[in-house]
């Protein structure tokens, strides 16, 4: 942290509540993990305090549960805690969620992650992958300006299901058929020059797929660069987007260098770099490596376990 954002921290102090404090102190004094833990569960609510299940502020202190406050709500008779709407809900062992963090934070394979944080193979996998639910979702309303889209391709994997349509791929196989085919799955990456990044899994390689994803989040005020593909081309005519094509080729516009394609294949290329270490992912688990990776790319990401740890429980701006 810099000298600026330091004073920022101190000026911002004065604002706390007694009950926010309390829990800065906690975290200062380097408490146990378990207690660590708790303290950054906790200030979800510190806040605000409103009731998970009808978000009426009426409530009251209801006892202690597994280390958490637990709540009483007046208005719907509810109980609750802090974990109580997030993904982390019901997950145990919060002694060990910091281990966690710090494995994501540095890419660990599963095996690796489940050997630093003292639980078995499955559990480490079902913990990433509620881990990453929230960042999976959280994505740009909006990108600005001048944005490139393109999309990139993933072999198909089976990974974890039982029975396998095919015989299996030895790991980090290539696909049969040579160019497209149905072994492939597109995934559209999208994103501005701030680095504003929209990604998705596409249904197929349609116009339709490509509607679903982006449609509402560029507009006439943006200028999309793109190489051409049909999906895309048919999606900025039909909502009059402006655009420019690169030509497939190039990466660059031919007249005019400020247009072109090559943040986005850039980031095509560390995604596929990056998950090289995960030996082939589930198609249906891709969204999740997809947000894993957003959360990399963004501009001015904190990435300490604290930071993954709020932004699994869905608070994404920490780790702005
Ligand atoms: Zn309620």
């Amino acid at each position: 942290m810099n000298r600026d954002e330091f004073e920022n921290l101190i000026a911002l102090i004065d604002d706390l509540s007694q009950e926010q404090r309390d829990l800065l102190r906690k975290a200062l004094e380097g408490e146990n993990d378990f207690e660590h833990v708790v303290s950054i569960i906790e200030s979800r609510l510190a806040a605000k305090r409103e009731c998970a299940h009808c978000h009426s502020g009426n409530v009251k202190k209801w006892g202690k549960s597994r280390g958490l406050q637990r709540y009483r709500c007046y208005d719907c008779g509810k109980t609750f805690n802090s974990l109580t709407d997030s993904p982390l809900a019901f997950l145990r062992k919060k002694d060990r969620w910091l281990k966690m963090a710090s494995s994501l934070k540095e890419g660990l394979s599963v095996r690796k992650t489940a050997a630093r944080c003292g639980v078995s193979v499955s559990t480490a996998f079902r913990w990433r992958h509620r881990f990453l639910r929230a960042a999976a979702s959280d994505k740009p309303v909006k990108l600005e300006g001048i944005a490139e889209a393109d999309e990139t391709y993933f072999l198909e994997s089976f990974k974890g299901h039982r029975q396998l349509p095919r015989p299996s791929r030895k790991r980090g196989g290539k696909a049969k058929k040579r160019g497209l085919s149905s072994e492939q799955i597109p995934v559209l990456v999208a994103r501005d020059r701030q680095g504003a990044v929209i990604d998705a899994v596409l249904q197929d390689q349609s116009k339709a797929a490509v509607k679903k994803v982006l449609s509402g989040r560029l507009g006439r005020d943006n200028i999309l660069c793109i190489d051409g593909g049909n999906a895309l081309w048919g999606f900025v005519n039909d909502e009059e987007i402006p655009f420019k094509l690169i030509l497939a080729d190039k990466h660059v516009h031919e007249k005019d260098s400020i247009f072109h394609i090559q943040n986005v294949n850039g980031y095509h290329h560390r995604l596929k770099s990056w998950m090289v270490r995960f030996n082939g992912v589930a198609t249906k688990y891709l969204p999740n490596y997809l947000g894993w990776r957003r959360v990399y790319e963004r501009p001015h990401a904190v990435l300490t376990p604290t930071a993954w740890i709020q932004a699994a429980l869905g608070r994404y701006q920490h780790l702005m």
